[in-house]
């Protein structure tokens, strides 16, 4: 997530092996010469975007096991159909290759699906209701949890103790912001984590204090939200696994066939290769948490972890790192203060980054560095520059995560040093909290240089898109909206929020799945619809590219399609 921080294991030793030799074959090829020529299956009289500049449009698709056999014209791929083919008539629907979101958190997602969520609850009255419902609801649970409020709810920008008391009297209650950067508890949380007015503020969180010097409850970052935190009962492994399952579920009903997970711990990886081997209908990237000081023994143990899952559906090849916060909560790291005064403190010094990313640059690992502050995604840059000079090392693809305020000057940085952009779609959604929260905080002239998407691609930058669900839904359809209008659903600013930052359906398309594929090392087996690579697509209800732009956000995903096989199926389908 923008927030939510990565407790690592560490420990573990040596290392060796470079990327490439540890990358899993994606998946083996099930051709045979007993089929030669044939199509298990074709999909014809379609409108398929293929991502392919030498063929971009084509009518029909010929697969043949997990690969496409051929593109073309519906009558070519008809002749690769023999008896026992299954023909798939699309009736000018629209196919994409299938959607890879390129920074999704797939526990929190799929655990988001069943918790007490506050997201789009506009105001104190609507956050109110459905915390009193939820703990109505659910009067055997020892705490009320949830998270997804936003800002804007709240009349002076934060929540207060008194106002979660008044609706959870009974038990600890603690609600994370939309982000994950603030918490906020009641009274009896408060009291359980013997949080008083003596407490002193931990190293690079903050108890927000009324002007008595009392807790209000709300904690800054993740230091702070600790305090609590760690009190709330921990998730049992089954419940972690149901989660997953259902999140994978719901990953293909949104055309997604990859999803590049940002960070996870040792024991969600076991749960997490548990669910996809049960429910088998995407293919996950993922990044475990970055040692802040990699010593040998932590890079052996990860490096174990990175052979130990290397399979077609799961494959491990970064690590993920924080460098700074979030803006709203004026804990990114800028170079000039916010309005009001701080400027966010790097959670690094240069040095110490260096070091760490240095090591892992070494031993072959991709680095994904959480970064949304000039000040941070400059770091960020540095270390990654500094690295590839120390280690003479190339190719390694190292993200900058989130980018939201560069400095227009370190745009063409990332095409100079081949760094990926790892944005996110939906983070220029203009709702309420974006435009009271978000933008006052950055002040004017950041405001402008802010979540620029096509200042990016203007720099030559291959730019990623993801989701961070559960922060924003990671349906696909509404961050190719929000991207192309910059508008809420409702349309909202007109003209859309600095519209000289939208992008075109086809850029919006491109980024979230051939700059995804390329963002995880795969786009030589994905992320494109041509021969040869592997049959990961989507049938949508809408042609994206005739589309009136503020239509987009209406399409359906009506079949989602990994390996050739039907990972999701509209009923309507
Ligand atoms: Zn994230």
């Amino acid at each position: 997530m923008r927030a939510r921080v990565a407790r690592a294991g560490g420990r573990a030793a040596r290392v060796a092996v470079l990327w490439l030799a540890v990358a899993a074959p994606l998946e083996a090829q099930r051709t045979g010469p007993t089929n030669t020529g044939r199509a298990d299956r074709v999909f014809v009289n379609g409108r398929v975007f293929t991502g392919d500049p030498g063929k971009p449009l084509v009518e029909a698709l010929a697969v043949r096991g997990n690969t496409l056999l051929d593109v073309g014209s519906s009558s070519a791929i008809r002749r690769l159909a023999g008896k026992g083919t299954d023909v798939v008539d699309l009736r000018g629907r629209f196919v994409a290759p299938g959607f890879i979101d390129a920074h999704a958190h797939l526990v929190g997602g799929g655990l988001s699906l069943e918790e007490l969520r506050l997201d789009d609850a506009p105001d104190l009255a609507a956050v109110s209701q459905r915390i009193a419902a939820w703990a109505k609801a659910h009067p055997e649970a020892s705490w009320v949890t949830g998270e997804g409020w936003s800002y804007a709810a709240f009349p002076d920008g934060l929540p207060i103790r008194a106002q979660l008391d008044a609706l959870v009297p009974d038990r600890p209650a603690y609600l994370s912001s939309y982000d994950g950067h603030t918490g906020w508890a009641n009274s009896a949380a408060l009291r359980l984590a013997e949080l008083t007015r003596e407490t002193k503020d931990p190293p690079g969180g903050t108890i927000v204090r009324d002007a008595r010097g009392e807790p209000t409850g709300v904690l800054k970052e993740t230091s702070a939200q600790e305090l609590v935190e760690r009190l709330v009962p921990k998730r049992l492994p089954h419940e972690i696994e149901r989660a997953l399952r259902r999140g994978i579920e719901q990953a293909a009903a949104w055309g997604l066939t990859g999803v590049q997970q940002a960070g996870i711990s040792e024991d969600d990886l076991a749960g997490l290769a548990r669910a996809l081997e049960a429910t088998p209908r995407l293919r996950v990237y993922a990044a475990l948490h970055m040692e802040r000081n990699p010593t040998p023994e932590a890079l052996t143990r990860q490096d174990a972890l990175r052979r130990r899952y290397a399979s077609p559906r799961l494959r491990i090849g970064a690590v993920k790192g924080f460098l700074d916060g979030v803006v709203e909560a004026r804990t990114a790291a800028m170079f000039e203060p916010y309005p009001g005064g701080g400027s966010g403190l790097p959670r690094f010094t240069q040095d110490e980054l260096d070091r760490a990313v240095a090591a892992y640059d070494k031993a072959g690992w991709q680095v994904m560095l959480h970064a949304i502050g000039d000040r941070a995604i400059d770091m960020a840059l540095t270390a990654f520059e500094r690295a590839a000079r120390a280690n003479g090392t190339s190719g390694r693809r190292h993200r900058v995560e989130h980018i939201e305020v560069p400095r227009t000057a370190d745009l063409a940085r990332f095409k100079a040093l081949g760094v990926v952009a790892s944005t996110q779609a939906m983070f220029p959604y203009p709702n309420a909290n974006h435009l009271t929260a978000y933008v006052p905080a950055l002040g004017p002239e950041r405001a402008r240089r802010a979540l620029a998407f096509k200042a990016i691609d203007d720099a030559g930058a291959v730019q990623a898109f993801g989701s961070d669900w559960p922060v924003f839904t990671a349906e696909v359809v509404r961050g190719i909206a929000v991207a192309v209008t910059r508008t809420t659903v409702e349309g909202t600013p007109a003209g859309g929020w600095e519209p000289a930052q939208r992008l075109s359906v086809e850029a919006a398309l491109r980024h979230f799945t051939r700059d995804a594929a390329f963002a995880e090392h795969a786009e030589q087996e994905r992320g494109v619809l041509a021969k040869g690579r592997l049959a990961d697509l989507v049938v949508l209800s809408q042609d994206l590219l005739r589309l009136a732009p503020e239509r987009i956000k209406d399409t359906k995903v009506l079949l989602t399609v990994l390996g050739g096989q039907d990972s999701y199926r509209a009923r309507e389908f």
